[in-house]
């Protein structure tokens, strides 16, 4: 699916340089290194501030408990993601108000975020699934209406558009992460808050460090969220490649978007790729089908890599069976779950070996 010692190989001696800089310097959490990245990012994103910390997980957290959201708080967020988006609504205590996903997208529905707003929602938890920003400017205008700030979860997609600007610069905050399998993969956990707003970054590095402002005073209750100095320094190391990289990504999406759609394969089969926006940094290249599990029984037989994002949404886990969503609830992502399928995407698959993933998928279906 990704071979990220492969894209690092190139890296290798300017990496270990780096890292033997860090281990000389004396500095290991946070620091200069770690204040350079943060500028370099930000400027990347687009972003007004950045703020580095422990990992996107961390990241939605420091952005939650910088907002104040707690138990008897709602807050809006699709139920088609990865757990983190709302397993830390619930751990900082408040509610996730699940809605359905586009089928257009996999993104979430505005209309339905508009429809989930109550008198207890605190604040919008999208997320640009897959790098595809959400529809920012209807949720905005749900946003303005209602008084309620956005968090974005761009843990998928750094350095992606939407229709009215770059992604963790919209809201009240961005999060992002350098987990290794995303566009730009780190060598362990790591991540970022955007901020737009001073103040509000400002309240993020305070949650960041303990609560601390200044140090050992504590005037709300933060964690620790913080960021290595080497994880910072190696990711420097990465960023100036990262606009190659996504490139590479994108030109392979489009080489599979002309061949499925020249297949000539029945919708019913292979759906045609979901693409609204220009702008996407394709962290995952996924395609739905009515055969999903035997066509990936099929690739693995061939030795190809697939992967399934996501096999059960959010709305329908054991954990949140509290929250009384019924099976069918949210159909659209409960379809999704059951038909999609994610190819190899990254920079370096080749043009050979995407064929043969090309002409496997088409083969397969076309029996
Ligand atoms: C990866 C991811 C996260 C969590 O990031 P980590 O760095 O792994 O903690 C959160 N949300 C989404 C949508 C993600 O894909």
């Amino acid at each position: 699916m990704l071979d990220v010692a492969a894209q690092n190989g190139p890296l290798i001696d300017r990496l270990t340089a780096t890292a033997a800089d860090v281990i000389r310097s004396g500095r290991y959490i946070l620091g200069p290194e770690v204040a350079a990245f943060e500028r370099e990012v930000a400027d990347y994103i687009g972003a007004e501030h950045a703020i580095g910390v422990s990992s996107g997980t961390d990241a939605l957290m420091v952005a939650l408990m910088a907002l104040g959201i707690g138990p008897g708080d709602e807050v809006i967020t699709t139920t088609f993601t990865f757990f983190a988006t709302a397993g830390c609504i619930a751990r900082v205590g408040a509610t996730p108000v699940f809605v359905d996903i586009r089928t257009d997208t996999f993104n979430i529905d505005v209309e339905q975020v508009a429809a989930a707003v109550t008198n207890r929602t605190r604040a919008i938890l999208p997320v640009h699934l897959f790098g595809q920003a959400c529809d920012m400017e209807a949720l905005s205008g749900v946003a303005a209406k209602h008084s309620l700030p956005i968090i974005e979860d761009a843990a998928q997609a750094i350095g992606t558009k939407s229709s009215i600007g770059p992604v963790g610069s919209l809201g009240a905050y961005g999060c992002f992460s350098f987990f290794p399998s995303k566009n730009l993969g780190g060598f362990g956990d790591g991540g970022l808050v955007t901020a737009r707003d001073a103040v509000l970054a400002d309240k993020a590095r305070v949650m960041r460090a303990h609560g601390s402002n200044p140090k050992y005073h504590h005037s709300v209750i933060g964690g620790n969220f913080r960021m290595d100095a080497l994880q910072a320094a190696l990711l420097r190391v990465k960023l100036p490649e990262l606009e190659a990289w996504t490139a590479q990504r994108q030109e392979n999406a489009s080489r599979y978007d002309v061949a499925f759609s020249d297949s000539g394969l029945d919708e019913s089969l292979l759906r045609p790729p979901p693409r609204r926006f220009e702008g996407h940094i394709y962290n995952q290249y996924v395609l739905r089908t009515s055969r999903r599990d035997e066509l990936q029984a099929h690739l693995q037989a061939e030795r190809i890599a697939t992967a399934i994002y996501y096999p059960v949404p959010l709305h329908r886990q054991e954990c949140f069976a509290h929250l009384g969503y019924r099976e069918g609830s949210l159909p659209v992502s409960e379809q999704a779950s059951r038909e999609v399928l994610a190819l190899p995407i990254f920079a370096g698959l080749g043009q050979a070996r995407q064929k043969r993933v090309i002409d496997n998928v088409i083969g397969f279906l076309g029996q």
